[in-house]
Formats: C-alpha cells, sequence, structure tokens
C-alpha cells in the first residue's frame, strides 16, 4: 500500500508547492475513517482509495482533486458524513466528494435497472465540475484493474457499463491512454475467448514483425533526417480492443487484418508535418481514402495531426500520424497538456498557479459538450438535452428524471398519480421543503400525502411536466364535478320539498331513463350546472306532479313566502337558472389580461372571479382548494379590452399627468379611472385602471410610460 510520503512525493514532483498538509490529512482522515474495511481481493480497503489517487498524479491533478480521490468513498461507505468532510477539508473538497458520493449512489440504482441512458445522463449532469470526472474515470479504472475479484455476473455488468460510458467519456475528455485501458479491460471481461485469441495473435504477429517494425522505424528516420527533417520515429501495436472492433466493423478475420501497426512521426514544426508526409508519400504507395489532414481542419477537441495509410515494406499496410510534439501531447494527455504547452514546458511552478488548473478544467468542460464529427454532435445534442433535466430519487432509490424546473409536485405525478394527487408536503434530502421548490440534481423526495386531498387548480400552472399536468386538471375536473353534484342534490332537495314530494336517490334512479341520463350524478351535476331544470327532474319522478312546467314559475309564490327572499329560487338557492356558463368577472382591484397566466374563485352564487397567478388577493383562498377554478384564455387578442391596473410615481410639474394620459391615449389605451395622491412635495401617486388588449399591449404602454422624463416609476397592480 502506498505510504503517506510517497503519495506526497508523487504529488510534489510535478507540483512542488502542492498543500502537504492537506494531502496528509485527506490520507489520515481516509486511512482511520475506512479503518480495517476489505475489498472483494481480501486487500484494505484504504489500498483503493490510494490507487485511484495515483492514477491521478499521473495525470497531474491538482491536489483538491487527489485529496477528494483520497477522501472519494468515504462518505458512502464509512461513519464520515459529507458536514465532516466540509469542516475538516473545506468547501471545494467537499463539494467534489458529494458529486462522488453521488454518483456512486447512481451505480447502485443502476444495479436495479436498466435505466443506462439515464445514469449517462445523471453522471455528466451531477459531475459539474468535471474533476469530479476525473476521480470518478480513476476510481472506474481501478475498480476494472481489479474486477477479477467479483462475480462472474457483476463482472459482466460492470464492464458492460465501462464500455458504454466511462472509455468514451475518457476519450472525449481527451485521456485515450485511459480509454483504451478501460476498453481492453472490459473486452477482456465481456468476451474472454475473443481477447484471448486477439492477444495471442497479436503476440505472434509481432514476434514475426519485430525486425518490420524496426525497419519502418530506421528506414522512416534516415529519409526524414536526409531531408532535414529531425524526426522521432514509434510503431506501436493496436490495442485488443481496437483490432476487434475493426474486426467487427469491416467484418474481415484477424489474418485479413493487416493494418494492426500504427506509426507516429513526430517532428518539430507543422511546416515539417506536412514535409515529413511528402515524403512518406514518395517512398510508399498511399492507400486512397485514408488520408485526412486534423492539422488545417483540426478536431474540436483539438486533437491534431496527419493521418494516411500506406503500403510499407513487405506489402504490409502501415498506418501513419504525423504530428509536432505539441500535438502529441494534446493528442495523449487531453487537454491539460494543450495549456500547459501554451504557457511553456519547463517552468514547474506554473501549475502552482490554481486558477490555470482551473482553466483548462474549465475548458475539458466545454469540451465534454463539444462535439467533432456527426455522431459527437448527437452527443452533443444529448448533453444539452440533459442539462434541462434533473434527476432525483425516490427514498427507495427509484430514479425519476425531469425537466428542468420541475417541482416536487411532478416528482409525486412522475412517481404515481395518486401519488399526486394526495401530496400535501415534501421532504428533500430529509428536510421539509414547500412543494414549489426547483428540484436540484441528486436530490432524495419524499412526498407527504394524506387521503382525500384534491390538488389546487393553480398547481396546474405550476407545473412543468404534461403528466403532473393533465392528472391535476382531471382530478380538479372530478372536484369541480363533485362541487356541482352538491349543488345539485341541495338544488332538488329544496325542490322536492317545496313540490310535497320525498326525495330519495332510489326514486331518482327510477327516472333516469325518462331524463335521459346515465346515473344519479349526472342528474346532480346537470342541475348543478344549471343545465337541467328541477322542475323538470321533480316531473320525472312523479309524473303526476301538476307544478308547472317549470320549477321558476312555480315556485315564485310559494318561494317567496317560505324563505321571505323574494325571488327565493334565484337568490336563495346559488347558480340555479345559469347554463355551462358561469357569469365571469375579473378581479376587482387590478383586473387579468390575455397574457397572463390566471387562475378562477369559485364564489358560489356569483360565478367565477378571475385573477392573474401573481395577485395577492388569491392567497385568501389558500385554505379551499375547491373554490380554484382551472381557466385559460381561450382566444388570442381580439376585438375585446380587459381591465388592468398601473401605479406611477410622477413627477410633481405642470402638465405632467397630461403626459401621462397622452402616453396612454397614444398606444391605444383606455382610461377608465385615475386616482391621485400626493406624496411628497416632488413625487404624486397616479393610480390608472385602464383597459387594453393583452398583455403585450399593457407592457408596452407601461414601458413606454417608464422612458418618460416626468414618471420616476410605473407598476403593474394585482390585486
Ligand atoms: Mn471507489
Amino acid at each position: 500500500m502506498m505510504r503517506q510520503y510517497e503519495l506526497v512525493e508523487r504529488v510534489k514532483r510535478y507540483n512542488p508547492s502542492a498543500d502537504e498538509a492537506l494531502l496528509n490529512r485527506a490520507y489520515v482522515y481516509a486511512m482511520m475513517a475506512h479503518g480495517n474495511q476489505k475489498r472483494a481481493s481480501g486487500d484494505l480497503f484504504f489500498g483503493h482509495p490510494l490507487e485511484v489517487a495515483a492514477i491521478l498524479t499521473e495525470l497531474k491533478l491538482d491536489e483538491a482533486t487527489i485529496a477528494a480521490a483520497v477522501l472519494h468513498d468515504t462518505v458512502e461507505d464509512t461513519e464520515a458524513t459529507l458536514e465532516e468532510i466540509n469542516k475538516t477539508f473545506g468547501p471545494q473538497i467537499g463539494a467534489l466528494v458529494d458529486g462522488l458520493t453521488k454518483i456512486k449512489r447512481l451505480d447502485l440504482v443502476s444495479k436495479r435497472a436498466a435505466q443506462g441512458e439515464n445514469f449517462r445522463k445523471l453522471l455528466l449532469a451531477i459531475a459539474d465540475d468535471v474533476r469530479v470526472l476525473l476521480v470518478k474515470l480513476a476510481d472506474r479504472l481501478h475498480n476494472m484493474r481489479t474486477l477479477q475479484f467479483m462475480p462472474p455476473e457483476k463482472r459482466k455488468r460492470i464492464a458492460e457499463e465501462t464500455l458504454d460510458i466511462y472509455a468514451p467519456l475518457a476519450g472525449r475528455m481527451g485521456i485515450q491512454e485511459m480509454r483504451e485501458e478501460l476498453e481492453d479491460l472490459s473486452f477482456q471481461n465481456l468476451d474472454p475467448e475473443a481477447y484471448e485469441a486477439i492477444t495471442r495473435h497479436l503476440r505472434e504477429v509481432t514476434a514475426k514483425a519485430e525486425k518490420l517494425v524496426e525497419e519502418i522505424e530506421r528506414d522512416l528516420t534516415a529519409k526524414l533526417q536526409a531531408q532535414g527533417i529531425v524526426a522521432e520515429v514509434s510503431g506501436r501495436q493496436k490495442r485488443p480492443y481496437s483490432v476487434w472492433r475493426k474486426m467487427e466493423r469491416k467484418s474481415v478475420s484477424f489474418e485479413q487484418l493487416s493494418d494492426i501497426f500504427g506509426f507516429r512521426i513526430i517532428v518539430g514544426t507543422t511546416d515539417q508535418c506536412y514535409r515529413a508526409l511528402g515524403i512518406v508519400h514518395t517512398t510508399w504507395p498511399m492507400v486512397p481514402g485514408r488520408y485526412k489532414d486534423y492539422i488545417s481542419t483540426p478536431k474540436q477537441n483539438d486533437y491534431r495531426s496527419i493521418h494516411t495509410t500506406v503500403i510499407g515494406p513487405g506489402r504490409q499496410r502501415v498506418e501513419l500520424q504525423i504530428r509536432t510534439d505539441e500535438m502529441d501531447q494534446v493528442a495523449e494527455h487531453g487537454i491539460a497538456a494543450h495549456a500547459l504547452y501554451k504557457e511553456g514546458v519547463n517552468d514547474n511552478s506554473r501549475l502552482a498557479n490554481e486558477s490555470r488548473a482551473y482553466q483548462w478544467l474549465r475548458r475539458t468542460i466545454d469540451l465534454l459538450a463539444e462535439g467533432d464529427n456527426p455522431e459527437e454532435f448527437l452527443e452533443h445534442t444529448k448533453l444539452e438535452l440533459f442539462h434541462d433535466q434533473v434527476f432525483c430519487f425516490t427514498p427507495k432509490g427509484r430514479l425519476i428524471a425531469l425537466p428542468r424546473g420541475a417541482t416536487p409536485i411532478d416528482f409525486a405525478y412522475a412517481v404515481h398519480t395518486d401519488v399526486g394527487n394526495t401530496a400535501v408536503g415534501c421532504k428533500i434530502n430529509g428536510r421539509v421543503a414547500p412543494l414549489l421548490t426547483e428540484l436540484q440534481n441528486g436530490d432524495e423526495v419524499e412526498i407527504v400525502r394524506a387521503d382525500g386531498q384534491t390538488p389546487p387548480a393553480a398547481w396546474e400552472s405550476l407545473v412543468v411536466t404534461g403528466k403532473a399536468r393533465a392528472s391535476i386538471r382531471r382530478a380538479t375536473r372530478t372536484a369541480v364535478r363533485r362541487q356541482y353534484t352538491g349543488l345539485g342534490r341541495q338544488i332538488l332537495e329544496r325542490a322536492f320539498e317545496r313540490a310535497g314530494r320525498p326525495f330519495a336517490d332510489d326514486k331518482l334512479k327510477g327516472a333516469l331513463p325518462r331524463l335521459a341520463r346515465a346515473s344519479l350524478e349526472d342528474v346532480l351535476a346537470a342541475v348543478g350546472r344549471g343545465e337541467m331544470f328541477s322542475g323538470d327532474v321533480v316531473r320525472a319522478v312523479y309524473p303526476d306532479y301538476k307544478g308547472g312546467d317549470g320549477m321558476v314559475r312555480s315556485d315564485k309564490p310559494n318561494g317567496g313566502g317560505k324563505d321571505g327572499s323574494g325571488d327565493g329560487a334565484s337568490s336563495g338557492i346559488p347558480i340555479r337558472g345559469l347554463n355551462a356558463d358561469m357569469p365571469i368577472r375579473f378581479a376587482p382591484e387590478g383586473g387579468a389580461v390575455p397574457g397572463d397566466r390566471i387562475v378562477g374563485i369559485l364564489t358560489p352564487g356569483e360565478g367565477v372571479t378571475i385573477y392573474p397567478i401573481q395577485s395577492a388577493s388569491l392567497a385568501a383562498f389558500d385554505n379551499e382548494p375547491d373554490r380554484w377554478i382551472d381557466v385559460r384564455w381561450d382566444f388570442e387578442s381580439g376585438p375585446q379590452r380587459f381591465p388592468a391596473r398601473i401605479k406611477l410615481q410622477s413627477i410633481n410639474e405642470p402638465g405632467s399627468l397630461a403626459q401621462i394620459a397622452q402616453v396612454i391615449a397614444d398606444h391605444d389605451g383606455n382610461i377608465d379611472n385615475v386616482n391621485m395622491r400626493r406624496r411628497t412635495q416632488d413625487f404624486t401617486d397616479v393610480t390608472i385602471d385602464l383597459t387594453v388588449w393583452d398583455l403585450k399591449h399593457l407592457n408596452a404602454i407601461i414601458a413606454e410610460l417608464r422612458a418618460k422624463r416626468v414618471v420616476s416609476r410605473v407598476d403593474r397592480v394585482t390585486g
């Protein structure tokens, strides 16, 4: 196991001013936390985070990343808490460890269900600091290196995941060496036979071709030198996985696969790259269609190189990459090398400058969001997509993917419609939170439920998922119907009472065919809505009843006398006589205009009052969810005006009010009422009720008023 001083030394080798004390603290803390925990191999667990840290020192990462690597399993696997990590190591390392803990939980989740795509999205969404991804990649690399201790089923799953997610991720981040190792290790575990066969063949070919590689290297070096180009030429065999992929892609056998050698020609300048290319092409015949110039057209991840394939000595196809030293560093070590190169290679202290280290980290994040071919462009698009998503968990660890901006209400409906309909509160990460909280990636959400609830209609305009919206609409419709049914029953009970006939559900059911309704509920709701007259119902149940052809008329004399309310039928019983058109009015204090998000408040007997959703008056109805009615504008701004109210602060000078009125008139607003109150020596408050076509119109007027010198401020008033 790596000793404490070894870890520090590894970091100091590339970063002499590294925070030694921090590394020591992390080492001791993780060692104590993991204690005697063992890995599947039987080794002490603590060896694992150290190996992960060691891998990252090879990438020359900053000490915060190294410390986070040492600590990466403490929160999930030991008694250590995030609070403690934050306190001991500061918020930066705390955030890294937090990200790693969340990703680790994701591992557990993905085991349970095939949520691969979500998994990948969440991985990237959680890792808003690319260093989290780097530690995760190193973690995965070490786990892959020690995979043989795992049971076969687990091995297969982890290898698949590595090949699908982690290896490509390493590639995108420019860490090709790590990508190749991850690929080979996955391949080895997923298809041990094919892996064995290919490595055996590769060994044989190498034995035969050793001379060939040397020959080509020597030959090329000499030819370039003759033209005055000092070049470093190196040949290498391809990796087993890349050979395998090529065999699969081209459906060729290993014997047919000739270009299993790649040569790299490293020169000093870009100019020399092209001169070297000329020499190569005049020495050996080139294979058509294999020439690519990534120097004149670099890949978006800044990869630059010339690729070509020639028929070399012994009719052997040879792949060649020609590039400068700087281009080579970028290709091998990712964007880190690129940034370092630009700033001068020989100054070791440059890494002490943390902000520079961050620059390339940040750039790597940007790179993750870019692509360099159509396939990667798709990936890029997907990446954008997941920036529009948040991923949350149920307390049992189920992953729920939601659009960004989603609330616990959306979450509840995503889990189950019943959960949404009965939601009354929630806990986010164990803490009670409002149902309108915007959810964050990795949140664990627990919905508090109460039976017999109806979701407030106002929720419909606050949720972001279609499922929640549709369910809320359905549930509120049901609630509204229930309300009409109740009203209908009241109306009928009184009507039967006045007619002197007993009212009973059974009797009413018997009359359903005569009323042409399917159920008792239908009749009650129809009466409640005013679509059916109570007198008709009485006559349907008691055909002998001669109470006239309508309750309104026949009731009048009796009704007036009975409850002393004059026109008892219409004033005593609300909504009677209405058809489906509810009387509608607009919020008396401020109105509402098309373009506003609106909600209706039902006042039995009066109808519905329309409020903009932001109206303060709505608070008064918070405890009466049954009165909230889902309403929407069902017309475009048409030939109708709507009331609105604005409040201005105007400078006290002659003619200022005239100027204000002029602006409104010029913009086709109608002033209904003006209220003025002098506030100070200099200012007057002016409240104006006006009518406008829609919100856009109103906003245009407000904007124009704001531009006036005599107006110091303008606000819209909404109840
Ligand atoms: Mn780990």
